[in-house]
């Protein structure tokens, strides 16, 4: 299992406070990665670090809008103050808007724009020169079914979801010289806070969900667990720019 060991390695994870995002950061505290867990909300963020602490991992917290760049900036630098490196970012933070296309605000707009695309650039940016300090480093993205299916509720979304794909793998190629991989996982239909949402606000979608996941259930924040280990890892160190789909199934139907 070496090839998966993440000991001696530091990792940031955006919105590591819950859902995906802190179901990404188990699998790589498991492996021994020190977590940085970056997040808005203080009270999500001290429980978050508390169980990761309590995986036998460093663990620590940045409350944060990654909207903002300097807080991008200052998240990276807190995790190197911290941990002494970065090896590994998740730029899992993100947020939806449901309406249809006619009814969205511009702000409305740019506020999914920043929260799920920009914020991504910007924290991989900021991280570019401490995973260089590293000699190398991992970027994970987060897509979407969205990313390959449309829904009439979720176009800035959808946007963002197609847009931090094709920038995973821009980054890819301007930094494989750098020994550092940028990759997206694609997660199906996950029950968390967020989806949650979505079953109240869109009618039927809990059991469109399930009549059309070959799995059978919507996913758990933990089924995302190996896919985080696999490309934070040196098992995933030839693999860049990809996209990785973990969704029961949905996309093979
Ligand atoms: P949650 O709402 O549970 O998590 C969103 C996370 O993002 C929270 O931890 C939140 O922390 C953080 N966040 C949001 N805005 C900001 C901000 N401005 N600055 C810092 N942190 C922020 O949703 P999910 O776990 O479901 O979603 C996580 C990612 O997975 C998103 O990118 C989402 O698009 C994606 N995804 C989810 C799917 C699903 O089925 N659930 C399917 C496909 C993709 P805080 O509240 O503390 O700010």
């Amino acid at each position: 299992m070496r090839r998966f060991d993440l000991g001696g390695k530091a990792a940031i994870v955006t919105g590591g406070n819950g859902g995906i995002g802190l179901g990404m950061a188990r699998g790589l505290a498991e492996c021994g990665a020190a977590l940085m867990v970056a997040g808005r909300d203080a009270g999500k963020n001290a429980a978050a670090v508390e169980e990761l602490s309590g995986m036998g991992v460093e663990a620590a917290a940045i409350e944060v809008d990654l909207t903002q760049e300097a807080a991008c900036k200052a998240m990276v630098q807190a995790t190197v103050d911290r941990f002494g490196r970065l090896d590994i970012l998740v730029n899992n933070a993100g947020t939806n808007i449901r309406k249809q296309p006619e009814e969205y605000s511009l702000e409305e707009w740019y506020r999914v724009l920043d929260t799920n695309l920009s914020s991504a650039f910007m924290c991989s940016q900021a991280a570019y020169p401490a995973m260089l300090a590293a000699g190398g480093g991992k970027i994970i993205m987060i897509g979407s079914m969205m990313t390959i299916f449309g829904a009439s509720f979720s176009g800035p979304y959808a946007a963002t979801k197609g847009g931090i794909v094709q920038m995973a793998k821009a980054m890819a190629c301007a930094w494989a010289k750098d020994n550092i991989q940028v990759n997206s996982v694609l997660p199906g239909w996950i029950d968390t806070p967020l989806t949650r949402g979505a079953r109240r606000e869109v009618d039927g979608l809990e059991e469109r969900v399930v009549a059309r996941t070959p799995a059978g259930r919507w996913g758990d924040p933990d089924d995302l667990h190996g896919s985080a280990v696999f490309l934070a890892s040196d098992a995933s160190n030839f693999v860049t720019g990809q996209s990785l789909l973990v969704d029961g199934g949905w996309t093979a139907w």
